[in-house]
């Protein structure tokens, strides 16, 4: 099988889907029935703010940017209900799954979808006005139902970041892998490799994780340049472990 055949892609049912019941909806409409697309993962996650900002990081610095964390986190839609906070994860597989999820999800503003794409996932989205404390008028927030990654890159980056390896069987992962030997510990926003009181356990001994993110934590460690940051790496072996980093 060649990787076109085995092409993959991170969708995040979003807090505004699960609040509207709408998941079941969305998974009918990529079904393999209907897209010719497997799982290869599935996760439920509370998503700490480590993991929003990692996930939106090219928004960062931009006017919608502090209520789109909001959003992705659950807040917006469970103010006063923490424990409802969570976002259904998911990695299809199979031929043009980026491209193919992507035309369903529809535009990214619901209200283009509604225009342009009526039928499509997001076509059923809505729009909400952001306003300061004296009422004026911010910008917008999209609560567009879905996440579907947008290309290769994306999609690689994002997988790695939502999942570890073996959250994926592995005749269905893609990206490369190795057995850790070593413990590394999070404390701080400091990489230790020996425990001290507070730190949180990130991987140890025998854990199998993206071969990436392993030599990212060999550089970060040594204090060497690093293709990503200890936040990144974290965030991921951090998913659904502990709110006392949040
Ligand atoms: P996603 O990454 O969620 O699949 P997308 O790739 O279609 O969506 P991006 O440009 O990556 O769109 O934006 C990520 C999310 O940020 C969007 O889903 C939307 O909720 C929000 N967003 C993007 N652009 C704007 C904007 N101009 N104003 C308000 N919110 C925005
Ligand atoms: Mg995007």
């Amino acid at each position: 099988m060649n990787l076109t055949e085995l092409e993959q892609t991170l969708v995040l049912i979003k807090p505004d889907a699960l609040k509207n019941s709408l998941t079941g909806y969305v998974l009918s409409q990529l079904s393999e029935f209907h897209t010719a697309l497997r799982f290869a993962g599935a996760k439920i996650v509370q998503v700490s703010q480590m993991l929003a900002e990692e996930h939106y990081a090219e928004h960062r610095g931009k006017g919608f940017y502090p209520s789109l964390i909001e959003y992705i986190r659950g807040n917006v839609h469970y103010p006063n209900e923490p424990d409802k906070r969570r976002v259904v994860a998911f990695v299809y597989q199979g031929p043009g799954a980026i491209q193919k999820i992507r035309d369903i999800a529809g535009p990214t503003n619901p209200h283009n979808a509604r225009d342009n794409k009526p039928g499509c996932i997001r076509a059923l989205g809505t729009i909400v006005p952001i306003k300061d404390e004296a009422g004026n008028f911010l910008g917008d927030r999209m609560d567009n139902l879905i996440h579907a990654s947008a290309n290769l890159g994306d999609a690689e980056r994002e997988i790695k970041l939502w999942f570890r390896p073996v959250d994926i069987p592995p005749l269905m992962r893609l990206y490369a892998t190795v057995k850790c030997q070593e413990h590394y510990y999070l404390k701080n926003n400091q990489l230790l490799t020996s425990y001290e009181q507070g730190s949180l356990l990130l991987v140890a001994p025998g854990d199998i994780v993206w071969q990436s993110d392993l030599e990212a934590l060999q550089l970060l460690h040594k204090g060497l340049p690093s293709p990503c940051s200890i936040q990144t790496v974290a965030a991921k072996y951090l998913i659904n472990e502990s709110t006392e980093n949040d």
